[in-house]
């Protein structure tokens, strides 16, 4: 015990622990051992940290000038960028994710704050052209109030400022709630955000599991609005949650994303990309490209190059700078790979590599690149999401055919083609049923660019100029410019 780091929760400006002291470990994915200790919320630390949030609103936070909070978020910036290192590491240290990958990403998210700290003096109410005399009628965008912002453990400095820099930029405050699996990082985070001095209660974090803590969250009656990043079954319950507070929800989820490849394709562009779809991040990604179509004729040697490429994937400890795929966050993830890919091979999939438990450590989560051929996808690898390494891949002869089987899934976040055909490029995007499709390229993110789904894999966009106002209500707002006084008080019209 006495090695553990030993995290607080930072509620109304002030590190705490939970009332009731209680207390959860967070493990090192790379050897399954527990490296840091964390408060575990409960209902009344969820309520403190609400009741500072909603003080926080209205309090100075949603009256400052937008150029005043954007200081702020261009501070947390700077704080991003001169710590990435640091951050970078705590977070490959609680999630097993590569650290070249954690570092850069903690450097470039700064640009996210750094985008909404712009917008924030530029989001205009209109005059409206109303259709009565003597009355100027005007609306206005007004910030909502306390924000719950809920993240899971993938990914957590891209999804949570795509929550707070708007949410903050347009004058609500935030309780963020990481996710029991990797809750170091918000920490971190937290203790940069106190040393831009914003004012306290503006921004609060908590540790804790689902349940209470979560629900706590998303059922208080002073949450106006809850940003949710996770899995669909979690947003089911979210959405239920949801039901007492009557708060705005937005969900990004899960997906089953699907690549294409027709043989007019640059070969040697579609396999960099179908590998940094899937075996990036150790397919750890929602965005995972992890329903694989070749056409027919490129089928045989194309999927050849993809499974000695896959072989050389070097799987090791995610601190390595030479490691390409580090170890699974947790074990239940492992279990339900398996799970799969057994029923799979039971229903006639064919293993092409991977497929067991490497052999790297017999403590960490490591499952290394896996290639299925699926006859059809409906097959159990094929069709869920297993947020690891395992692509499966299917045969397809004509656009249209490929269209359809693309668009046969329940999720619809993301998906990918390859060609050398701009029209075809052009004609399947459109046709695909997802928030995000990547044309001859894959796994890009910018603050410029919305990002979220269709179908099961929720609704809401985050990142982009149109998401800043979901962290805003529409204010309308009546003059009467008449010199005269009103007449008949009992018709309205
Ligand atoms: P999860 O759904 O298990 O947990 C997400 C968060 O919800 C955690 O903080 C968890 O504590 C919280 N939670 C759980 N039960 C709750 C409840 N009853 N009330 C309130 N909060 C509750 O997800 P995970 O395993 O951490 O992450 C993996 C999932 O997230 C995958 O499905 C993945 O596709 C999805 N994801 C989606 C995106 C996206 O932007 N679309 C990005 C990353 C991850």
């Amino acid at each position: 015990m006495a090695n553990l780091k030993e995290y607080k929760m930072y509620i109304n400006g002030s590190w705490v622990d939970a009332e009731n002291k209680k207390t959860f470990k967070s493990l090192n994915p790379e050897n399954n051992e527990p490296w840091a200790m964390v408060p575990e919320a409960s209902a009344k630390d969820v309520d403190k940290a609400v009741e500072s949030a909603q003080k926080a609103f209205h309090g100075e936070w949603s009256k400052l000038f937008p150029k005043k909070r954007a200081d702020y978020l261009r501070a947390i910036a700077d704080q991003l960028r001169k710590n990435s290192e640091m951050l970078g590491k705590i977070e490959t240290i609680d999630t097993g994710k590569l650290f070249r990958e954690t570092k850069t990403q903690a450097n470039y998210i700064a640009e996210y704050y750094d985008y909404f700290a712009g917008l924030a003096d530029k989001v205009e109410g209109t005059v409206l052209p109303i259709d009565k005399p003597d009355m100027q009628v005007i609306t206005t965008r007004e910030p909502i109030g306390v924000i719950a912002a809920i993240i899971p453990w993938n990914s957590q400095m891209f999804l949570t400022a795509v929550k707070l820099a708007p949410a903050l930029a347009m004058g609500n405050t935030v309780v963020i709630k990481s996710s029991e699996l990797a809750p170091a990082t918000m920490f971190e985070f937290a203790k940069l955000i106190e040393k831009t001095g914003i004012p306290k209660g503006v921004v609060n974090v908590i540790s804790g599991y689902g349940d209470p803590c979560g629900k706590a969250l998303t059922t208080h009656d002073q949450v106006e609005r809850i940003s949710f990043t996770g899995g669909p079954e979690t947003a089911r319950h979210i959405i239920r949650n949801s039901a007492e507070n009557l708060s705005q929800v937005s969900l990004e989820l899960g997906g089953k994303s699907p690549v294409a490849v027709f043989e007019d394709s640059d070969q040697e562009n579609a396999l960099n990309g179908i590998i940094a779809g899937i075996f990036g991040a150790s397919g750890q990604s929602c965005i995972a490209g992890s329903r694989l179509y070749l056409q027919k004729n490129i089928y045989d040697n194309f999927l050849d190059k993809l499974v000695v490429r896959a072989n050389k994937i070097k799987l090791g400890s995610p601190m390595n700078p030479d490691t390409q795929m580090g170890p699974l966050n947790n074990l239940k993830q492992l279990e339900v790979i398996e799970k799969n890919i057994k029923l799979t091979l039971e229903q006639g999939g064919k293993l092409r590599c991977g497929g067991k438990r490497h052999a790297l450590s017999n403590k960490g989560y490591y499952f290394p690149a896996t290639i299925i051929e699926c006859d059809n996808h409906n097959l159990p690898v094929a069709e869920n999401e297993l947020f690891g390494p395992v692509l499966s891949v299917m045969k397809f002869d004509t656009e249209e055919e490929v269209i359809n089987k693309m668009n046969d899934n329940q999720y619809g976040l993301s998906s990918g083609i390859y060609t050398k055909d701009l029209g075809r490029g052009i004609r399947v995007s459109k046709a695909i049923r997802a928030g995000i499709t990547f044309v001859n390229t894959y796994r890009l993110i910018s603050p410029s660019a919305p990002f979220g789904g269709m179908k099961d894999s929720g609704y809401g966009k985050e990142a982009g100029l149109e998401s800043i106002k979901d962290y805003t209500r529409v204010k309308t707002t009546w003059f009467n410019t008449s010199k005269k006084p009103m007449t008949d008080p009992f018709t309205m019209g």
